[in-house]
């Protein structure tokens, strides 16, 4: 999976990105993760980037030139490299679609390549996302200053799904969400931490047991902390409710 990220400030996505699973996934081929700099794509001699939006109001706009610029660029670097896989441009934004396993998942199958526009300051002029721009996402029902950390979480998320990403130990199948529940309790040495023991069934040995045990778990956390995820009684999934 290629992901080519255009941001004014590559150096923050490229920091959290680098580190840990994502960061070791990236060296060792498994994922490809690419930044631009939209500045480097500005035609003046001030390499500006944003100005004040038409019609008054607060704050400055992305301009549309610098963004569409760094998107040609993007497509060229990915024809020098001779790739040509099923690609999909993303802006990330308080007004997409929010973001969830299920979207990760189809992301994940779907295509081979993410181009994602994070916008800053009040955003990005509407004739760049209507023109360039396959979907919005946004990452939940609140606003930040910028797409960075919206885009390093769809890449988080995105990518863990991808081949060779997660080892076997890492491995996500019975994860919160992905299994259609939240995932049970865990626990791990000491037996006994500040007078909490861990259940005796995992102490047991006996997998039969241990594997009800965690369902009913898995079951009764899920009914108590996020009940939307149960099937209901009439069979459907009660996705009707979800924001579209
Ligand atoms: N004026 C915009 C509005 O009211 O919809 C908000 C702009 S926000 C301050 C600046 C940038 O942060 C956006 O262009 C977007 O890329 C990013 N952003 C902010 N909140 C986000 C969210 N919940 N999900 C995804 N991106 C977000």
């Amino acid at each position: 999976m290629r992901f080519d990220i255009m941001t004014l400030f590559p150096e923050l996505v490229d920091r959290v990105l680098g580190e840990s699973i994502i960061g070791r996934a990236q060296k060792s081929g498994a994922i490809e993760v690419n930044t631009y700099n939209i500045r480097d794509y500005s035609e003046g001699v001030h390499r500006r980037v944003d100005d004040t939006p038409y019609g008054g109001g607060m704050g400055m706009l992305m301009a549309a030139p610098p963004i569409y610029n760094c998107y040609r660029a993007v497509l060229e670097r990915q024809i020098a490299d001779g790739f040509d896989g099923r690609r999909r441009v993303i802006y990330l934004s308080p007004t997409g679609k929010i973001l969830d396993q299920k979207k990760a998942e189809e992301l994940a199958s779907s295509f081979d390549n993410l181009i994602l526009l994070c916008g800053h300051y009040e955003g990005v002029d509407r004739r760049i996302v209507d023109e360039i721009v396959d979907e919005e996402i946004s990452v939940g029902d609140y606003v930040l200053t910028g797409g960075e950390i919206p885009a390093c979480i769809l890449v988080d998320c995105v990518a863990r799904l991808a081949d060779g990403v997660l080892s076997a130990a890492e491995c996500h199948e019975n994860e919160s969400i992905s299994s259609g529940l939240l995932e049970y309790p865990q626990y791990t040495r000491p037996v006994e931490f500040h007078g909490a023991r861990v259940p005796d069934v995992l102490l047991s040995g006996d997998h039969k047991k241990i594997d009800a045990w965690r369902r009913e778990a898995a079951l009764e956390l899920t009914a108590r902390l996020r009940p939307d995820l149960l099937p209901r009684e009439d069979g459907s999934d009660g996705e009707e409710n979800k924001k579209k």
